[in-house]
């Protein structure tokens, strides 16, 4: 079908949406992309693009801006917390030389495929908060002010809460995954090389990697936690508490904690991977349709690798029906079982059982310590992923 003259209304310009309104707009559709937030921005924290999701932003011609203000990461270590000792490290160099894998601000990500978005042609319209979005030729989808839009596709990029998946999939409200997060951006004291640290403790984990010039480093703490008892599912919080919850960690951990001035602190809320991805001219993208756990660093990945599947798949074919039914088909199998490797992970990182925790480190360590080509192997359907090449 080709999408010359296709109207899209994209709801959500975060990183779904707006990689999606770029990779529509390339294929000749006419894309406006509907933003609640007053400005189009993202929270102020790191993200982790690999490789599988930068040949999209290649092949979107988003990349060279995209590498330009990220460091390019070498390895991901995972450490014991107490020591810091080196459990096993992924050397990304094994990747191909074309393959990158990137740490970057979240707000250059957004600031890079926004340009890319107006450079596209798309309109992209902030303050406008959708309340009910509704099936049908032609879609539509109704504002908090009182607008109404219609459109040929309406596409949901809008997240965990997204109104789409209620509309397609009944409205449950996201589960707590028994994990908090803090975040912060803080100064890089401890002149932090260029891999992601993955301190492992019971029931915790600390990541961290550096940003921009180096000057900074993402740190994101991970707590199992039994409820989550504020209000909102995103708050402020003391860096006390962050310190507290991680007083028995390494001192480089610690240390990095101590400069955080401001911490965000999330309830980590899921869904299970929607069943039903589209209906009459409505589908869902990114979070929208299967939100993560962040531990295999793949939710914003797996939705920039939606939004070229989404287009391609609509490009193939005449009906947009089977367009859309050849999206979810394409991308179901792939985004369930990185949803779930990557709840395996909060397992494998937050083992309390000290035995147990010795024995799964000391296989880790062996393994990579023997066979570091064998170990970085693991993840080739990840990272080897190329959905453009599909
Ligand atoms: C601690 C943490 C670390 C992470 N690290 C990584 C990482 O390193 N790599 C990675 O790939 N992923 C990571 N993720 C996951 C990643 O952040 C998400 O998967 C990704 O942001 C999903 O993108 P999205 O566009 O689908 O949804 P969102 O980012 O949630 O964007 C949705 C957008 O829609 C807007 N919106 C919502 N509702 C409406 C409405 N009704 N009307 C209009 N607009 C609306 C929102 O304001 C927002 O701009 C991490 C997540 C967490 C919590």
């Amino acid at each position: 079908m080709s999408l010359i003259g296709l109207n899209i209304c994209v709801v959500g310009g975060g990183i779904g949406g707006l990689t999606a309104a770029i990779a529509l707009a390339r294929r000749g559709a006419s894309v406006e992309v509907l933003e609640q937030a007053p400005v189009i921005s993202e929270v102020g924290a790191g993200i982790q693009v690999s490789p599988n999701g930068m040949c999209v932003l290649a092949a979107l011609g988003v990349a060279d801006d995209i590498q330009a203000r990220s460091v390019q990461a070498e390895a991901v270590e995972l450490r014991d917390y107490r020591a810091s000792r080196l459990v096993t490290r992924l050397n990304l160099g094994l990747l191909d030389a074309t393959q990158k894998y990137f740490f970057l601000h979240r707000a250059d990500l957004i600031d890079s495929l926004t340009q890319g978005a107006k450079a596209a042609g798309v309109t992209v319209h902030v303050g406008q908060k959708a309340v009910a979005v509704q099936a049908g030729h032609p879609a539509s989808v109704t504002l908090e002010n009182g607008d109404k839009r219609t459109a040929d596709l309406v596409v949901c990029a809008d997240g965990l809460h997204s109104i789409g998946r209620g509309a397609l999939n009944g409205t449950l409200a996201p589960y707590f995954t028994r994990q908090v997060a803090w975040r912060a951006i803080v100064p890089n004291t401890i002149d932090h090389p260029n891999v992601a640290r993955v301190h492992m403790g019971p029931k915790r984990h600390v990541v961290t990697y550096p940003l921009r010039d180096g000057s900074g480093v993402n740190l994101v703490a991970v707590e199992e936690k039994g409820a989550w008892g504020e209000e909102s599912w995103a708050t402020q919080d003391d860096p006390a508490n962050m310190l507290a919850a991680f007083e028995d960690f390494c001192d480089p951990v610690k240390h990095l904690m101590r400069g955080a001035q401001a911490v965000g602190k999330w309830g980590l809320f899921k869904h299970p991977v929607a069943l039903k991805w589209s209906d009459q001219g409505v589908v869902l993208l990114g979070d929208a349709a299967h939100p993560t756990l962040p531990f295999m660093a793949q939710g914003a990945v797996m939705a920039i690798e939606d939004a070229w599947v989404l287009a391609a798949s609509l490009d193939r074919t005449d009906d947009l029906a089977a367009g859309l039914a050849a999206y979810q088909e394409r991308r179901f199998e792939r985004v369930s079982k990185i949803v779930e490797t990557a709840s395996k992970n909060a397992w494998r990182y937050h083992l309390s059982f000290p035995p147990l925790r010795f024995a799964a480190h000391s296989v880790m360590r062996f393994g990579g310590a023997v066979a570091p080509s064998k170990m970085m192997g693991q993840f080739d359907w990840i990272y080897r992923h190329d959905v453009t090449a599909d």
